[in-house]
């Protein structure tokens, strides 16, 4: 029978790792469980498997019924036993440079099965390092991965179109993927993949320190949400985020907020669905408090 923390002992963990982490420690360890620790140590081995069951299921498409969705759509708890190490870029202030730093740390990344798949070269992220706004795709495409930049394809050039739709221009935004590597055929990267890379974009994101994500399908919502649900679930509302595993060196940020919506490709694939996007998009300019341009309103 699965076990779970004690909601008391649970928060008093909580107030002790934040306190570590005010006094600027971020690495904690687990002893090797031995035979008398197993009772304490069992439930945190339990949460971690949960965890990493309740990811496990990506699957295709943009919708799934709702009978299919294993989980409902609800904000992440904090994750009390997050491991947070000091990034190299956290010294630097320069956005600029601090993205040319992960730039390098990524290097000629083979961490995941993507890097011998036929990519043509790593896409790491476009746009403004200071951007109030950030969409996050799943990850390159053919054109993408042939002109080294995300969304530079036939989906880039519809996420183009939204951006302007917004009154704003590409450049003013902050682009990234789940996934810096294409996958082949054009495929769903598995949760593996997404787990591997996904850091280093959390990375960005604490660099870029946007006011609000937008994740663009499904692939990339469940990844920075770390749940499971369906895009019916999961659009319509904003949800809290940081991003896991690190933080920023600007303690006026806190995280962000995130909004999910249609993946242009799915948009391409079904056009219907475009209203659905731009009701998504406008909840995202009310928190920015951004005007459209009068053609759109
Ligand atoms: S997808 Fe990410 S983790 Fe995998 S090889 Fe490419 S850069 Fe590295």
């Amino acid at each position: 029978m699965p076990r779970t923390l004690d909601p008391e002992l649970r928060r008093a963990l909580a107030a002790r790792i934040r306190y570590y982490n005010e006094m600027g420690i971020y690495d904690f360890y687990r002893r090797p469980v031995s035979a008398h620790a197993e009772e304490v140590a069992l439930p945190i081995a339990v949460d971690e498997e949960e965890f990493a069951t309740s990811q496990n299921t990506f699957e295709p498409g943009e919708e799934m019924s709702p009978r299919k969705a294993t989980a409902v759509a609800v904000p992440v708890e904090e994750n009390i036993f997050e491991v947070i190490a000091l990034k190299p870029e956290q010294s630097v202030s320069n956005p600029v440079k601090a993205l040319k730093i992960i730039r390098e740390d990524l290097g000629d990344c083979k961490r995941c099965v993507l890097h011998k798949q036929g990519r043509k070269q790593i896409v790491f992220g476009v746009g403004n390092p200071k951007a109030e706004l950030m969409f996050v795709g799943e990850g390159p495409g053919a054109d993408e991965d042939e002109k080294g930049e995300p969304f530079v394809g036939r989906a880039g050039q519809l996420l183009n179109n939204m951006i302007k739709a917004m009154g704003i221009e590409r450049e003013q935004v902050y682009i990234a993927n789940i996934v810096k590597c294409r996958p082949p055929g054009n495929r769903t990267p598995e949760r593996e993949e997404c787990a591997t890379c996904s850091p280093f974009l959390m990375r960005q994101i604490a660099v870029v320190k946007p006011k609000v994500i937008v994740a663009l399908g499904a692939v990339a919502a469940k990844t920075l949400l770390a749940m499971n649900a369906s895009m019916m679930q999961l659009r319509g509302r904003f949800y809290d985020f940081k991003p896991a595993g690190v933080r920023s060196n600007d303690p006026n940020w806190d995280g962000c907020k995130l909004a999910v919506t249609y993946h242009p490709a799915f948009l391409l694939r079904d056009p219907r669905q475009k209203g659905e996007a731009w009701k998504d998009l406008q909840m995202v300019m009310k928190e920015l408090g951004m005007k459209a341009p009068k053609s759109n309103t």
